[in-house]
């Protein structure tokens, strides 16, 4: 057993003191029996004290935030207004932008819906191409991973010039 005066850091009536300054209940609208045992505690001493400075510290904290800021409204309308300025440089220089993402998404389109109906015919010619199509497991394997692959390679060696295309007739 340790002696009780070595466990007390922490006061059973802490969070009562506490609750009563965050309430402003503190020191005139507590209880007797709470400001009785206020008055013979270390710890809740401690407490209203180091709260007390912690309300100093903020009212302080409060006040210089007001001096910074009350002056720097104009500097902040400033700012606001150079970054509408900024956007509107931005919006104008955006349709070409626009334009080529559209044309660019287009084709893409295109190519996937090309790549989708063409899909039978190319797995076919791939399937062919495979020398050892005919039946066994890793061939199989093999082939389901390959025809993906080489349609999506097709699907941009056919899509990247055309989007360049695009691309560059619409400027
Ligand atoms: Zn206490």
């Amino acid at each position: 057993m340790t002696s009780p005066n070595h466990d007390m850091i922490e006061c059973p009536f802490e969070a009562d003191v506490l609750d009563a300054l965050a309430s402003a209940r503190w020191p005139d609208r507590v209880g007797a029996e709470l400001s009785q045992h206020v008055a013979t505690c270390q710890i809740c001493q401690d407490v209203v004290a180091v709260s007390a400075a912690m309300q100093e510290d903020n009212d302080a904290a409060l006040g210089e935030w007001n001096d910074a800021n009350v002056p720097s409204s104009g500097q902040m309308w400033w700012r606001a207004e150079m970054r509408a300025r900024q956007e509107a440089v931005r919006d104008a220089s955006r349709p070409v932008t626009v334009a080529q993402g559209v044309a660019a998404g287009l084709t893409l389109g295109l190519a996937g819906a090309g790549g989708w109906f063409a899909w039978p015919t190319v797995q076919g010619f791939f399937a062919g191409l495979l020398p050892a199509a005919s039946s066994s497991e890793p061939t199989v394997f093999a082939s389901t991973m390959f025809l993906p692959v080489a349609v999506a390679m097709l699907a941009l060696v056919v899509v990247a010039p055309v989007a360049l295309y695009f691309v560059l007739s619409d400027n």
